[in-house]
């Protein structure tokens, strides 16, 4: 028998237990510090189950436990997850109490995470051969094909650099390629900066923004709080042009519906170094490559979406938020973090600034600039001859609605339309209309598996429900009294587009929601397409942000009134930043722009602060409700979730966890109650809801409390998740 090894690996595996696992090295081999951040092939489980973990400390092995296993192999020679980022990921783990190697494995893209090797980052360029040449001394056919040639002519050109200078040339390439005209090679060395185009000059808001971060030492948070086109882009790329002259690497979260080509081309034509983009969309082998060239600092700026947060950023000088309010930075499963409060952790650990940018700050944000740890950095003015559009309110009461759409807003929409300008109707509801009801009996169409009506589609040949995706045919009567006075109520983006097709049937229109615009490129591809021609354009919040539109003069909001009595204590704030981010839309150039919102509240406390306050007046009125009530920003809330077939598995599991909570100080436990939407997709759901003064007690709590929940026999009939800082209360 060999004598027992004196070290083990502990290795973080993701599995769903909150414990890292005891290997011995591979036969011949020991044990040491080099161990630590490397990725491990290791048995686990039964039979031949294998997981790919990384090696988090070396330790002695527990004398009570059985002998440790070995690890079939060892995959970095050299640590993966070092310094800075392992140090944050193991924050996290903490504090949303998630197993560190469950972390690990939301951290890293898809390769690493199943053990490949990291990838070349080697680049590539293309470049003429001989038969390129002399087929290029010919007459050809113009096109793309030889237009890429004539650019390679003179020299290999990257293939960073065809991106940026050639859109959609690798199918050219292909062609050239196949017909031996020109060939893929590996060049040498870093990508020399292509001329960094020059950005205007900062107006002295700007300037002095700048000013702030640039007298800033180490770590420092900026919130930088300033309407839609009054140059916080231009702060960024100041910032981040500061931060590559002193040879540091820059961060850049957008949210997922900012990340257009369009705000890419901005960054890299202005920096003039190439800029990785990391999204949800891009191949799982791109997302790796751009991963290693941030971890081998080959790379130096990269702009990405949430999961781009867990960049090595080995060279840190800056990390960028831009639209930090927006809600696409909360991952809503899996391990709920929170990528702008990452930033911050991360931003911290590093020593470098984080800079967060919005129109309209989060209240969270927002209290800590008040509270004195973010520096608050305003920007008042719209940049150039821009002027902020007028808003008015359009009262409905009493009027009379053509499929939701009242005359006023009608007339508004057909005097830019005469003016030969853009109108845009925003409802964020997509579909035919909300509801198809029974005229004579009040029955609705619902869905058989959720608590929820069925939307009407295709101008009412057919219903889905949103939540869960179930279609059916609407029935020719009503299901209760055979009444055949079965109408939908409401309208969607698909009816609002119907009514205002009959009413300017010579006008331009386009839609652009989920059901036209599945594709991320689609908006700019409809928006292009639309030009700068009069029309109107019809849409959800997917048209909030994006493309420059200038001449976009009206922007008309139909639909206020649902975000106005929701029972979500975020539901004003997120209202009060969806308007003004819509609004921000018109007048954006030297046209002036307008906004009308239609309500049946006009006097409603919110909308009337909104327009004539703005949205600093909307947050300083939400915030002293929060603060009144003792929700966030004041308050700090966690909250488990349960679902299963049956309610009664449940509550039972909700009940007992309850117990299980006991009385800890300065925590409060709610419920257990059904959740907001009781049933979804065929499961009963619930929640209870912790909350806490301090942070400290709450997270002590949950320390204490998640292993007692974790061993409850009634768990394992349902599936449960803890949300810390939880953005919506479902
Ligand atoms: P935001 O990011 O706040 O929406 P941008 O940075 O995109 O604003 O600026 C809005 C517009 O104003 C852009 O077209 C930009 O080029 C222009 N702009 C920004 N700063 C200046 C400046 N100092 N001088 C002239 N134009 C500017
Ligand atoms: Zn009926
Ligand atoms: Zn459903």
């Amino acid at each position: 028998m060999p004598a027992a090894p004196e070290t083990v690996l502990r290795v973080a595996l993701p599995v769903p237990l909150p414990r890292l696992f005891d290997y011995r090295p591979p036969a011949g081999q020991t044990a040491g510090p080099d161990w630590v951040g490397c990725r491990v092939r290791v048995p686990f489980g039964r039979g031949d189950g294998e997981q790919v973990g990384v090696v988090v400390e070396v330790g002695r092995p527990d004398p009570d436990a059985p002998e440790a296993k070995p690890v079939h192999a060892r995959l970095d020679s050299e640590a993966l997850l070092v310094g800075e980022l392992f140090e944050s990921l193991r924050w996290v783990a903490a504090y949303y109490h998630a197993p560190l190697g469950e972390v690990v494995a939301t951290a890293l893209p898809g390769p690493l995470r199943s053990g490949q090797p990291l990838p070349e980052t080697a680049r590539h360029g293309w470049r003429a051969t001989g038969d390129g040449l002399a087929s290029l001394a010919a007459p050809g056919r113009e096109g793309k094909p030889r237009r890429l040639l004539q650019a390679l002519a003179d020299r290999a050109l990257g293939e960073d650099l065809l991106d940026q200078q050639h859109p959609d040339w690798r199918p050219a390439a292909r062609a050239l390629a196949e017909r031996g005209l020109a060939e893929r090679i590996a060049l040498a060395g870093r990508t020399e900066p292509a001329a960094a185009a020059p950005g205007p000059t900062l107006m002295p808001a700007q300037a002095d923004a700048i000013a702030a971060i640039r007298t800033g030492e180490g770590f420092g948070a900026y919130l930088l709080e300033g309407v839609t086109g009054s140059g916080k882009t231009e702060v960024y790329l100041q910032a981040i042009s500061d931060c590559l002259a002193a040879g540091r690497q820059a961060l850049v979260l957008v949210p997922e519906i900012g990340l257009t080509p369009q705000a890419l081309s901005r960054f890299r034509s202005r920096l003039g170094v190439p800029v990785l983009a990391q999204h949800s969309g891009l191949a799982d082998g791109e997302r790796a490559r751009a991963w290693a060239a941030m971890a081998r600092g080959e790379a130096r700026v990269m702009v990405g979406t949430r999961s781009a947060i867990f960049c090595p950023l080995p060279e840190a000088g800056l990390i960028v938020v831009d639209e930090e309010h927006d809600g696409s930075y909360k991952q809503q499963d899996g391990i709920r973090y929170h990528a702008r409060d990452l930033a911050l952790v991360r931003a911290r650990n590093l020593g470098v600034p984080v800079l967060l940018g919005s129109a309209t700050p989060s209240l969270e944000s927002l209290h800590n600039a008040l509270a004195g740890r973010y520096r608050h950095l305003r920007l008042a003015q719209r940049a150039g001859d821009a002027r902020p559009p007028t808003a008015r309110v359009l009262d409905l009461r009493k009027r009379r609605l053509v499929n939701g759409l009242s005359e006023d807003l009608l007339d508004a929409v057909g005097r830019c339309l005469a003016r030969g300008e853009q109108a845009l109707v925003f409802k964020n509801r997509r579909g035919y209309a909300p509801v198809l009801l029974c005229h004579d009996c009040g029955w609705s169409a619902h869905c058989k598996r959720c608590d929820a009506a069925m939307t009407v589609h295709a101008g009412g040949r057919r219903l889905i429900c949103h939540h869960c995706g179930a279609r059916a045919t609407p029935p020719n009567a009503c299901p209760d009294c055979a009444s055949l006075a079965l109408q939908p109520q409401g309208a969607g983006t698909e009816r609002i587009e119907e009514t205002l097709a009959e009413r300017f049937p010579d006008a331009l229109m386009i839609r652009v929601d989920r059901e036209t615009t599945r594709r991320r490129d689609a908006i700019e591809k409809h928006l292009e397409a639309f030009g700068d021609r009069s029309g109107i354009l019809v849409g959800t919040q997917m048209l909030a942000k994006g493309h420059d539109l200038p001449r976009l003069t009206l922007v008309a909001v139909v639909g206020v009134d649902e975000g106005l009595f929701s029972a979500d204590f975020r539901a004003g704030e997120k209202l009060a930043q969806l308007l003004i981010q819509v609004a921000g839309r018109a007048g954006r150039a030297s046209l002036p722009g307008e906004v009308v919102l239609q309500t049946h509240h006009p006097d409603h406390p919110l909308l009337n602060t909104l327009l004539a306050g703005g949205y600093p007046a909307v947050a300083a009125l939400q915030l002293a409700e929060r603060e009144a009530a003792q929700f966030p920003p004041y308050a700090h809330l966690a909250l488990l979730r349960a679902e299963a077939p049956t309610e009664a598995d449940v509550q039972g599991f909700l009940r007992e966890a309850r117990d299980e909570f006991g009385d800890p100080p300065g925590v409060q436990l709610n419920g257990p109650m059904p959740a907001p939407m009781a049933r979804r997709a065929g499961k009963a759901r619930g929640q209870v809801l912790l909350d806490a003064r301090q942070r400290a007690p709450l997270h002590a709590a949950l320390q204490h409390w998640l292993p007692r929940i974790a061993a409850l026999k009634s768990a394992r009939k349902v599936r449960w998740s803890l949300d810390v800082d939880p953005t919506d209360l479902y």
